[in-house]
């Protein structure tokens, strides 16, 4: 193994993470803080590079779900939590805009104002200065919300001490290439975790937390494709271009409702804004097992990603940002000719299903052949707090005490949980 790559202490343990995006650092705090002895493999160099640094940065508060009222009502119960848990990653310097377009949205101002009411949401007319920002031919009311964002760098910092002070052990560029049962027809035996560095460790669990890549934790050649539940998902080449706000819009977020519009919203990580448009940021969309984009055949959605960019020069040689920018301008002039400071792009993966009503569950699953396996997919990162009792309960381990970290907890009774592919 390159020296240079960080070697596991022990062989046996008893959780490991597969990857090290917000998921899998949060679970694998989680688990460490009951006396779990807990390894956590990330394929990357460093923590929390993927889609748990490439979003938009948005910490929902209900607002942006209007068609799915339980992901809009968790939204708002989770957002407490969140805000205790992580107090410093909370963002909340900018005035939050939501403005309900003339044409082509799927909602009006009445139907916006009395989901707000039904969900709670606080809600009010955006300010005589505010609303003059909005070309008032396109856009028919705004609104000004309480949605704060999170600052994903200030996150990463947050794991890297937990993990370090609860004696998690991380192993970044540790690629896992295959999980097999110790002893084959036992559906409750120990798991073998292998990675491409050659490190083979064993654990009674595994938790699969690679979001985009749930499919294929286990290699092109590991051979258990075939007998491990795969799930229905769907993948998008996602651009979120980031730029440096006019004073206008320094210190506001604004988001456009509901159809092919856009959202311009501080980047915190970055001292940016970001800017997506529904109808740009995604390069390409594909199911798990369809028909793949470009021509392309890597079935592994990063793999695809990484094949997408090197035939195409690189994410700004990509970047659709020019279109972007053309079309929200017209809603929002303030953005007329702002320039593009730099671009991020990943895979966005969504459950199969969940793009009529735009919900955002968590998938939690636990392997049929494979009893110790759990995969785990956060829709978005509150989500975390929905996720805590149905590991409770898939380990044994007791009554949830519905926290992570020592401020947090529930403040509603526990939603259903969401166990897809089962
Ligand atoms: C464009 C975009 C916009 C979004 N906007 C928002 C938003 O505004 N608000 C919100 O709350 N949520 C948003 N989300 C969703 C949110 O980002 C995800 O729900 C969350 O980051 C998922 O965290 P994760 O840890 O599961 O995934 P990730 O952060 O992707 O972590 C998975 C990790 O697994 C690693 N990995 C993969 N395969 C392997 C392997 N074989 N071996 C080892 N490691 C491996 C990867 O390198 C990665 O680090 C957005 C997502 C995208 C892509």
């Amino acid at each position: 193994m390159d020296s240079a790559i960080p070697a596991p202490r022990a062989e046996t343990y008893d959780a490991i993470m597969v990857g090290g995006g917000f998921y899998g650092c949060a679970i694998a705090g989680y688990l460490a803080r009951r006396g779990w002895r807990v390894a956590l493999l990330e394929r990357e160099a460093e923590l929390m590079t993927r889609a748990s640094f490439v979003n938009q940065a948005r910490l929902h508060n209900g607002y942006h779900y209007p068609r799915s009222f339980r992901t809009a009502s968790r939204s708002r119960v989770n957002l407490d939590p969140f805000r205790r848990v992580f107090p410093e990653a909370v963002f909340d310097k900018f005035r939050a805009l939501y403005a309900i377009a003339r044409h082509g949205s799927k909602i009006s101002p009445a139907h916006f104002e009395r989901f707000g009411q039904v969900v709670g949401m606080p809600m009010r007319p955006a300010s005589k200065e505010d609303a003059a920002l909005f070309d008032s031919r396109l856009i028919e009311r705004v609104y000004e919300v309480e949605e704060p964002a999170f600052d994903a760098s200030i996150l990463r910092q947050h794991h890297i001490a937990e993990l370090d002070q609860l004696g998690v052990e991380v192993l970044t560029q540790h690629q896992v290439e295959s999980i097999q049962p110790l002893a084959d027809e036992d559906t409750a035996s120990r798991l073998k975790v292998s990675t491409g560095s050659g490190v083979q460790l064993i654990a009674d669990w595994v938790f699969n937390c690679t979001y985009a890549d749930l499919n294929h934790v286990y290699g092109e050649h590991g051979g258990h494709e075939k007998v491990i539940d795969r799930f229905g998902l769907v993948h998008q080449i996602a651009e979120v271009a980031l730029f440096e706000p006019p004073p206008e819009l320094a210190s506001r977020g604004v988001t456009v409702m509901d159809g092919p519009f856009f959202s311009a919203m501080p980047f915190p990580a970055l001292g940016l804004h970001s800017l997506t448009h529904v109808r740009y940021t995604h390069h390409a969309k594909w199911n798990e097992d369809g028909e793949l984009p470009f021509g392309l055949t890597e079935r592994c959605p990063t793999a695809l990603l990484h094949r997408y960019l090197e035939t195409g020069g690189g994410k700004l040689a990509r970047s659709r940002f020019a279109w972007m920018v053309r079309d929200a301008a017209r809603y929002l002039p303030a953005l007329s000719g702002v320039p593009l400071a730099d671009t991020l792009i990943d895979v966005k993966t969504l459950a199969v299903g969940t793009q009529v009503d735009d919900a955002r569950p968590i998938l939690m699953h636990r392997d049929d052949r494979m009893g110790r396996l759990v995969s785990v997919m956060g829709g978005k990162v509150d989500n975390i707090f929905d996720i805590f009792e149905f590991i409770e309960q898939t380990l044994g381990l007791g009554v949830a005490p519905h926290t992570i970290g020592a401020a947090a907890h529930r403040t509603s009774a526990p939603a259903p949980l969401e166990a897809l592919g089962e």
